[in-house]
């Protein structure tokens, strides 16, 4: 007897391929079994969908092609992780394939069915090393807040949003969750995810001081980009056959396999680097608010026992963050989560003072305002140190020859390329293109072209200078130094700059925003963003939430340890100190700011009111870019759930050529989640044939990004 086993291979994107191919088998396969599968000329990887037994409708059963052989030894993916991913192709308008197979580790793609069952076996014999369970090393008492969220989060049957200050204990309120997740069963599993890579090393110490001992080394995986092949596959294959019970990661482990999964941790949840910006565009936190409830109501078929009766044991998911979404915070205010709040900091310690220093009253070309230097000479002197962010790496933005009009342009792209002093070069942050800086001007040969506008370099350089007369309390010269994605690119110098930090061989860390986040540093007491006004007048309706968040999760660096929080300060130079965002910043008080901002959004029906997606195209030229846009809106008249919805004029981006592709896009928005999620569903394959329009000829690709983050 044959089957049909429907499979979900990757796909092109915009293949206007089905979502899954039929083959032929003679055996029956389960759902969520691994097969190689002939697809043209390859053998590719691939998902069993489903397995029919008749040939479905318009195959002809003469031409379907073999399976040619199923993973053995490996348990099929579940029943809620084909969920979860048949409803992120369908939410954010990619092909089912493609996201199965992403969401798989690379290395499993070219894995035969002998290096499969070595790989198992080592697994297997990891699992027998790891031991009976020893006691766990003391865990701190909690403090009454703690206690309040993790009773609120025992009984609780909706997402719940922990709304924690910096500093309040939230990472103990994860430990203590995971804990009482995994001793729900022998099979329990937890999700921790975090924003950046960067938060994994400190966060997974944490988690192994706690839980190393109890379950063994290989209880804990992580989940991220930076890791190897080999160790991707390694920590997927540990998830999926249950020896990993904690996996740690970043957005892309929303997708792991994890067939006891109780628990999912969503840290820092308003981060935007939850949301995927190519391929897929999906939102981790979004997809594990849907994960966590779709857990509890799918049983797993293949799960033993979970017959009609057993209803599916609970999975939770916690949110957490000092600032959250908006998207939450609104969610929580209707009801749809249940928020928690923990506003105090462990140890009884205060939140810093905002000090605003109004640029206006400052000498002219001041990077750093006297009164804000001679506060951090006054902490140097006792021993502390102070964080200064600046949110532009490199030395300037931009070189300009004085005598002519020569800028240091990108010749790919419609931005200057950014001055880097340490290795004198002009580098494009856009396409990467990189030139020695010029003797003089390419243009009219004068040899007087200078900086203009400030990078982190050159704040490093300045602060050097303006502390090079102050003394440490030992009598040594204080130490400037520098934390950005440039100085933390080689593999282990983020580690060898925080050690620094730590150790206190540092006085002065100058860094981007990327310092701002989530790291415990204890003798941090002063806390200042030098220029942070851009965000404030952004055409981006989102950047006074994102700068609110930053500037709040920089305060959190400071003070964290009780003995120095007394003294902390947060300053913030300023040219419009009387602007709403600082007084609300200046009370902590994230609730009275959200409140605006949502007064704000509701009044002009942007999200979390609202619902937008953006059709993106990249072209050869920006007219095919716009031509194909606005061809596809032509094509969408009398579209289902296309009354509710409104399609605007195409327009280029805001930086509209990269690599000399021309880039533009199309906002689609509706007052309807579901009109707006049926209108695109129908305009799919409209959108192939406008891509054939004879205008659109240079169009390279185009995406449909769903609750877009900017527009
Ligand atoms: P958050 O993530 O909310 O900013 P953390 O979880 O990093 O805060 O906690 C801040 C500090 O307080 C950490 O050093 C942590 O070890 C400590 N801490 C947390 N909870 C407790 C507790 N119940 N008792 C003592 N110290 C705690
Ligand atoms: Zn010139
Ligand atoms: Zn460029």
């Amino acid at each position: 007897m044959s089957f049909w086993p429907s499979v979900a291979v990757a796909t092109p994107a915009h293949g206007g391929l089905a979502p899954t191919l039929s083959y032929r088998s003679e055996s029956v396969l389960a759902p969520g079994s691994l097969v190689r599968v002939p697809l043209g000329s390859r053998e590719v990887l691939g998902v069993v969908w489903s397995c029919p037994d008749t040939p479905p409708e318009g195959l002809d059963p003469g031409l379907a092609r073999p399976v040619a052989a199923v993973l053995d030894g490996l348990p099929p993916l579940a029943a809620s992780w084909r969920q979860l991913v048949g409803f992120a192709a369908r939410y954010y308008q990619r092909s089912v394939g493609e996201i199965a197979l992403s969401a798989l580790p690379p290395a499993l793609r070219d894995l035969d069915n002998t290096r499969l069952q070595r790989r198992l076996r080592r697994l297997a014999s990891a699992r027998s090393a790891a031991g009976a369970a020893a006691t766990s090393p003391a865990a701190p008492e909690l403090s009454p807040e703690q206690a309040q969220a993790l009773t609120a989060l025992a009984g609780a049957q909706r997402p719940v949003l922990l709304h924690g200050a910096t500093g309040s204990g939230k990472t103990e309120v994860y430990l203590r969750a995971t804990e009482r997740a995994l001793a729900s069963g022998p099979t329990a599993q937890v999700l921790v995810m975090v924003p950046e890579i960067n938060l994994t090393p400190q966060l997974e110490a944490r988690f192994r001081a706690r839980f190393d001992t109890a379950f063994g080394s290989g209880a804990l995986v992580c989940m991220h980009s930076g890791m190897t092949p080999a160790q991707r596959l390694q920590a997927w294959l540990a998830a999926h056959c249950g020896q990993a019970r904690i996996v740690l990661g970043t957005r892309m482990a929303i997708f792991a396999s994890l067939p006891g999964l109780r628990l999912i941790v969503v840290d820092e949840e308003h981060d935007p680097s939850y949301k995927s910006q190519d391929g897929a565009r999906y939102s981790a936190r979004d997809l594990a608010v849907y994960r966590a409830r779709q857990e509890s109501e799918v049983p797993d078929e293949e799960a033993g026992g979970g017959g009609p009766d057993t209803a599916p044991a609970r999975c939770q998911v916690l949110l957490g963050s000092a600032t959250p979404s908006l998207e939450s915070w609104h969610a929580a205010t209707q009801g749809r989560y249940q928020r928690v709040d923990m506003p105090g900091r462990i140890g009884g310690g205060g939140l810093p003072p905002l000090r605003l220093v109004d640029m206006n009253h400052q000498p002219k070309g001041a990077l750093v305002s006297p009164p804000l230097l001679a506060a951090m000479q006054a902490r140097i002197a006792r021993g502390e140190q102070c964080l200064i962010l600046l949110n532009r790496r490199g030395y300037a933005p931009v070189l300009s020859c004085g005598a002519c009009d020569w800028k240091s342009s990108c010749p790919h792209c419609s931005a200057y390329r950014v001055f880097h002093k340490t290795d004198r070069t002009l580098r494009c942050h856009h396409c990467g293109f990189t030139q020695r800086v010029p003797r003089a001007c390419p243009d009219c040969g004068n040899l007087d072209i200078a900086p203009i506008g400030r990078g982190t370099e050159q704040l490093e350089e300045q602060l050097a200078a303006l502390l090079a007369d102050v003394r440490r309390a030992d009598g040594s010269p204080a130490r400037v130094a520098r934390m950005d994605a440039d100085t933390t690119r080689a593999r282990g110098s983020l580690e060898a700059q925080l050690e620094a930090l730590h150790s206190g061989e540092v006085d002065v860390l100058v860094g981007t925003q990327m310092v701002a986040k989530g790291h415990d540093f204890r003798r941090i007491t002063l806390v200042a963003s030098i220029n942070a006004d851009a965000a404030l007048f952004a055409a981006d309706y989102r950047a006074p939430e994102r700068l609110f968040a930053l500037l709040m999760q920089a305060a959190g660096r400071a003070g964290r340890d009780a003995r120095h929080s007394g003294a902390s300060e947060m300053w913030v130079q300023t040219w419009h100190p009387q602007h709403p965002l600082f007084a609300a910043l200046a009370r902590h008080d994230y609730p009275g700011f959200a409140a605006a901002q949502l007064a704000e959004r509701q009044a002009a029906g942007m999200p979390p009111f609202g619902f937008q997606a953006l059709l993106r195209a990249d072209a050869r030229t920006q007219q095919a870019a716009q031509a194909f846009l606005n061809g596809a809106a032509a094509a969408a008249a009398g579209l289902p759930g296309g009354d509710q919805v409104t399609l605007y004029p195409a327009v280029p981006l805001p930086v509209q050529r990269v690599a000399n592709v021309e880039r533009a896009q199309l906002l689609v928005e509706s007052g309807s989640r579901p009109a707006l999620q049926r209108f695109l569903a129908a305009w799919q394959p409209l959108l192939l044939q406008a891509r054939a329009l004879p205008q659109a000829r240079g169009l390279i690709r185009f995406a449909v990004d769903v609750d877009p983050l900017s527009v």
